[in-house]
């Protein structure tokens, strides 16, 4: 998208309508100094929401009327939840987390993006889809007083009050045994390997009977063995630092391993003896998964 092509822009805003939040005026004041020159309307998206869910489909009805070729939303915590869910609605691309909003040698708009825990700074390009969303790390654009006197006047859209339907009547809390593996002291853990739902029953019924955890890796959860996100370890999943964990048909991927790195004691039984899974643990079985649950539980049965 080049800058000539930016006619209208939105900057959203969940402050009151007559208290704008500061990030409102940093994006604002940044995105009208970038586009000097060009005629673009401004406008606030004012929306001061509860939750990101709140605001999604309070904000998602505007955007499709006002049609904005550009969406800013600062990247506060409702903010980061809230856009790439509006990315997926309106079909859109997200620069996520920009450190800067340019336009670069070839007078096109660039998000400039960390990546690689910070290493490099990458430019994201939103070519075709409208509106482009970018979200902004509060406080990465200066503002001044100067600033907000200067840019008082811009047109406020507000989310009417009826829109703002989604209201948080009630939060439960899930009480299971399941929910509990960053607190369990034993953790039997599923993978791929244990080949099946029923396999993977018989692993909660171990935790169930020994007052241990079940957990499991992301191929489990994909198959529909059983187990909800919530039970899944590593990267995307939960980190847990149990006494003692049993993992079965697992291959030790580093997005998984680095779930259970604190764990005092890693048992691993897989099939294959050149397993890499072997390479992280104390205890090893080369060994069938499934006949290894079986014989756990017959052990169980016999105390
Ligand atoms: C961004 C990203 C985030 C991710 N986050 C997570 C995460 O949080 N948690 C997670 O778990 N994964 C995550 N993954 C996926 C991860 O990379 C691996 O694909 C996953 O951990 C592999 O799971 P697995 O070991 O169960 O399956 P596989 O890698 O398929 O391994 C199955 C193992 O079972 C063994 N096996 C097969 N049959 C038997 C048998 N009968 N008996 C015994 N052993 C048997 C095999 O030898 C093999 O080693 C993520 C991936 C990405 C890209």
């Amino acid at each position: 998208m080049k800058k000539s092509d930016i006619k209208k822009v939105m900057v959203y805003d969940q402050g009151p309508a007559d208290q704008p939040h500061p990030a409102f005026w940093q994006n604002m004041a940044h995105l009208q100094k970038l586009l000097l020159g060009e005629t673009v309307e401004f406008i606030r998206l004012c929306c001061p929401c509860e939750n990101p869910q709140q605001a999604v489909l309070s904000i998602e009805p505007v955007i499709k009327e006002e049609k904005p070729d550009l969406l800013v939303i600062p990247a506060t915590p409702l903010g980061e939840e809230a856009a790439p869910s509006l990315g997926i609605r309106l079909n859109t691309g997200v620069a996520a987390h920009c450190a800067d909003i340019v336009i670069n040698g070839q007078g096109r708009i660039a998000y400039m993006v960390p990546a690689f825990g910070g290493k490099v700074i990458g430019e994201i390009f939103i070519p075709g889809s409208r509106p482009a969303i970018a979200t902004v790390k509060p406080g990465v654009f200066p503002y001044t007083e100067k600033d907000t006197a200067a840019y008082r006047d811009i047109l406020c859209t507000c989310v009417p009050e009826d829109r703002c339907s989604v209201r948080i009547t009630d939060i439960k809390e899930i009480h299971n045994q399941q929910s509990s593996i960053e607190k369990a002291r034993l953790i039997f853990c599923g993978g791929f390997g244990t080949g099946s739902a029923e396999n993977w029953k018989k692993l909660e019924d171990l935790a169930q009977r020994t007052g241990g955890g079940a957990g499991c890796t992301r191929p489990v959860v994909d198959m529909g063995w059983g187990p909800d996100e919530y039970q899944m370890i590593g990267t995307s999943g939960k980190t847990v630092r149990p006494k003692v964990y049993i993992g079965f048909g697992i291959s030790g991927a580093a997005h998984h391993l680095c779930g259970i790195k604190d764990a005092d004691i890693i048992i691993s039984i897989n099939n294959d003896k050149d397993a890499e899974v072997f390479m992280a643990s104390d205890y090893i079985a080369a060994l069938d998964a499934g006949e290894m649950i079986d014989c756990l539980a017959e052990k169980l049965q016999q105390r």
